[in-house]
């Protein structure tokens, strides 16, 4: 098996462990304590969050409790295995979302990300029909303030033919370059067809607590 392969098995062995729902977080007095790794999953409302955390942890309803009312506004954490804890973000940019809603999800978030030491990346979630809209240049630019590593990664690419794909990801990562915290890989997945999510798990297992 060469590298890529084995790091694949990593990311498909850990993902297959089971996963639980720990909390909803409304506020920064709610999170967990930091004891595992972290990731933190980030993006615009019906990105595909929610499928695509299911996807990976190869479950159906594990993230639709967070469509549960009262749920959107606030962190859910899973925890995966006790090697890594899935922090599922508020969706952001939500249409009819007041000027005082977008000021608490900046707030919440704003203040999770700097104070939390075992973030080890954040995931920012792109819709690949979309590209990167303004309002997820100014998630990038708070990942930059709050000096969090972060990747992009696309979801629902089985919605593009592949030159459109392509056309798309280079585009993004044009403007990932521009952003210091930005990783340099970009990951397009599909949790239709599968697409990415092997790559997407091996990167995950990689930082997860041994
Ligand atoms: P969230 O609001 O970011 O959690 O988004 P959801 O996971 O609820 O998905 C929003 C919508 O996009 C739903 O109708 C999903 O069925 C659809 N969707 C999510 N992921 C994919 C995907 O990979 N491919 C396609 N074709 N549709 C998707």
């Amino acid at each position: 098996m060469d590298a890529v392969e084995e790091a694949k098995e990593k990311g498909r062995l850990l993902f297959a462990k089971p996963c639980e729902f720990v909390l909803g977080a409304a506020t920064l007095d709610g999170i967990p304590q930091a004891e595992l790794s972290e990731i933190a999953f980030a993006g615009r409302s019906n990105v595909g969050k929610s499928s695509l955390v299911n996807a990976l942890t190869g479950r159906k309803t594990l993230a639709r409790v967070s469509d549960t009312p009262g749920r959107t506004r606030e962190i859910n954490f899973f925890r995966l295995d006790n090697r890594l804890m899935l922090a599922d973000l508020p969706g952001y940019g939500f249409a009819r979302a007041s000027k005082s809603d977008s000021a608490r999800w900046t707030e919440l978030v704003f203040a999770y990300l700097r104070g939390r030491p075992n973030l080890r990346r954040a995931i920012l979630l792109i819709d690949s029909r979309r590209g990167l809209l303004k309002n997820d240049i100014e998630v990038m630019e708070l990942l930059d303030r709050a000096a969090v590593s972060y990747q992009l990664v696309l979801t629902k690419a089985d919605k593009l033919k592949p030159n459109e794909l392509i056309a798309v990801q280079s585009r993004v990562a044009a403007e990932s370059v521009r952003h210091g915290a930005a990783h340099p890989d970009l990951i397009a997945t599909s949790s239709v067809s599968g697409q990415g999510i092997p790559e997407l798990r091996a990167e995950l297992a990689a930082l997860a607590s041994t």
